[in-house]
């Protein structure tokens, strides 16, 4: 028996969610014996980002080199993935909580009559039930599910599990399946950039501003701390509303949802509304000038001072370090 893992690639390289799915896999069946851990990578991937796989607890890495399958079309994807599965033997998949993974899961959930579980944030325990524990309301709450089918749907939420990197290189094999035209009626024909910086919902590092930046004029600070860590910049609700920075930066429940492994809140108070976008941070770090802003509930690190002070003066120790 194994576990099979769905990997998802993103300008050809393997996602770091898709290594971080291997990885709760990799625990996953150490806990269960359901032996060794299977990935499934699809479309375009050279050999070393396949191999490379096996660091993060995969032993084997099924290929289905198919160009047609470079592009996400999900249909496709989730007949390849049920048909890797059969041939598998396995009775769990598990994969990375995102929009192509969800539309996928819910397809082979129908197609290999499984019990789905989105958002999972821990290992499963496993006694008379089968019990996932998931976030829900953005974080807020969460929700216990009995999965009672043979077969079962993980779906892996960002930043739930410490990524592993410390395996071997995996043993690579091509898969034949066999998918039907009519599952690649849909078909992306272009994809563009709607900027060259790195995109806030996909960013592993955020620099994000509040009312406390005072204005507009002053973000030339969080854009230059952003380049300096290779970070997107992000913003408060008010911040956008008051057009310092476009809409798109927002970030909160009204929002982006961001999950980065470093979330930087610069004179941002912590509202609620505002920790509902970031509270799946791996690491947040607050500079405040207000000891009692409750956005240092939160931190992992905080910063008690004046942001026109501390950020030049942390860009140019980093940018020193970096
Ligand atoms: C239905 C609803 C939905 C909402 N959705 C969102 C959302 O999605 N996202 C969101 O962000 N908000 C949202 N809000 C608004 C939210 O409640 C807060 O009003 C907002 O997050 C506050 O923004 P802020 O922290 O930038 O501003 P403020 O609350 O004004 O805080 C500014 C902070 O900057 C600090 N500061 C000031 N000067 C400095 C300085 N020189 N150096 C360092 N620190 C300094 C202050 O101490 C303060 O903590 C929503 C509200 C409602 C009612």
């Amino acid at each position: 028996m194994s576990i099979l893992v769905y990997i998802e690639k993103a300008e050809s390289k393997v996602k770091k969610t898709s290594l971080e799915a291997v990885s709760f896999a990799s625990e996953l069946a150490q806990k269960t014996g359901e032996g060794d851990v299977v990935a499934l990578a699809l479309g375009s991937l050279d050999s070393s980002e396949l191999e490379g796989i096996g660091k993060s607890g995969a032993s084997k890495v099924l290929h289905v080199s198919d160009s047609r399958l470079d592009d996400g079309v999900i249909q496709a994807h989730a007949s390849a993935v049920a048909q890797a599965f059969e041939k598998s033997g396995a009775k769990t998949v598990v994969l990375a909580k995102s929009s192509l993974g969800d539309a996928v899961a819910a397809r082979l959930a129908v197609k290999i009559n499984a019990g789905l579980v989105s958002n999972v944030i821990e290992l499963p325990e496993i006694g008379a039930e089968y019990l996932v524990k998931r976030s829900i309301f953005t974080g807020k709450a969460f929700a216990y599910t009995s999965l009672t089918t043979e077969n079962k749907i993980l779906a892996v939420k960002k930043n739930a599990v410490d990524l592993k990197t410390d395996g071997a290189n995996a043993a690579v094999e091509s898969l034949e399946v066999a998918i039907p035209d009519s599952d690649f009626g849909s078909k992306i024909t272009a994809t563009e950039r709607a900027t060259g910086e790195v995109l806030l919902p996909e960013a592993d590092i955020v620099v994000s501003g509040g009312r406390g930046m005072k204005g507009p004029e002053n973000w030339g600070m969080l854009e230059d701390l952003a380049k300096t860590l290779g970070a997107a910049t992000g913003c408060s609700k008010p911040v956008s509303d008051m057009e310092w920075r476009p809409h798109h930066e927002h970030v909160g429940q009204t929002g982006v949802k961001v999950a980065p492994s470093l979330y930087v809140a610069i004179g941002i108070s912590g509202a609620i509304q505002h920790l509902a976008g970031v509270n799946s941070s791996k690491c947040i770090l607050v500079i405040n000038k207000d000891p009692e802003a409750p956005f240092f509930k939160a931190a992992d690190y905080g910063i008690v001072g004046d942001a026109f002070e501390i950020v030049p003066k942390l860009n140019e120790a980093l940018k020193a370090e970096l």
